[in-house]
């Protein structure tokens, strides 16, 4: 049985002082590298900084999420896009909106964006090349999960190739998390690179493969304010 369900999605406007901007992008990309630069580039500029990263660490559901991807917990990948959105939600209300009423810049490492491009690799995996109506389909059934999110002032998204992503990941002293290989981190990026171009007012594409203070840089320059 065929049924046609559609629906439009606003997104949450940030009501509060503080300013909220999120880096996404593949693991490897340089996010948590360019979140701390940019930290304290605008501590040094006067401003108060949060610095934040999801899936957060925190019981009972943050920790849960990490020891699903580190291999140490076992359970079926749609109730993992259920974890993450629960932490989510923990976030934002616990770290993210307190600090912007408080007028507050919160960093974020990764965002709900981060969902949908894990989601599309999930779909992806299930159903092989996904087209544009199954993208537009996986981004509706997650980002109805988060229509009642605040939206990043700025979001950017670092973009490097799986292959250079890899190799980074690799020179890290780090065991291997369920994402990182080099098929999934492909399959995100596609699912990055979709996102980019159909929201392109929320997401700024930095390029993730240019030396660390250059992209630094960059994110500066394409700041709002
Ligand atoms: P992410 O948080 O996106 O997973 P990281 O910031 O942890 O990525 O960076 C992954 C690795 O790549 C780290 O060892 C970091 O030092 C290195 N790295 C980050 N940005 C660059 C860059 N622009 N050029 C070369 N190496 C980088």
């Amino acid at each position: 049985m065929k049924y046609h369900v559609g629906f439009d999605i606003e997104f949450r406007k940030n009501p509060y002082k503080g300013i909220y901007i999120a880096l996404e992008g593949i693991d490897g990309s340089g996010k948590s590298t360019q979140a701390k630069i940019l930290a304290d580039y605008l501590k040094k500029n006067g401003k108060k900084v949060v610095f934040t990263k999801e899936p957060t660490q925190k019981p009972p559901v943050g920790d849960l999420i990490h020891n699903i991807i580190q291999g140490k917990v076992n359970l079926p990948l749609v109730s993992l896009q259920y974890l993450f959105s629960a932490d989510r939600e923990i976030h934002l209300k616990t770290v993210v909106e307190p600090a912007l009423k408080e007028g507050k810049i919160i960093i974020s490492d990764r965002c709900f964006w981060s969902s949908v491009a894990y989601g599309i690799l999930d779909k992806m995996e299930n159903s092989g090349k996904l087209n544009n109506e199954d993208l537009i389909l996986v981004s509706q059934s997650i980002l109805s999960m988060y229509h009642q999110f605040i939206v990043p002032d700025i979001t950017f998204y670092i973009k490097v190739s799986e292959e250079i992503a890899i190799k980074r990941l690799s020179k890290m002293n780090k065991k291997k998390e369920y994402y990182e290989t080099l098929e999934k981190l492909k399959n995100i990026k596609a699912g990055y690179d979709w996102l980019a171009r159909k929201f392109s007012k929320e997401i700024t594409v930095v390029d993730g493969e240019k030396s660390v203070e250059e992209v630094a840089q960059e994110i500066v320059r394409q700041m709002p304010f």
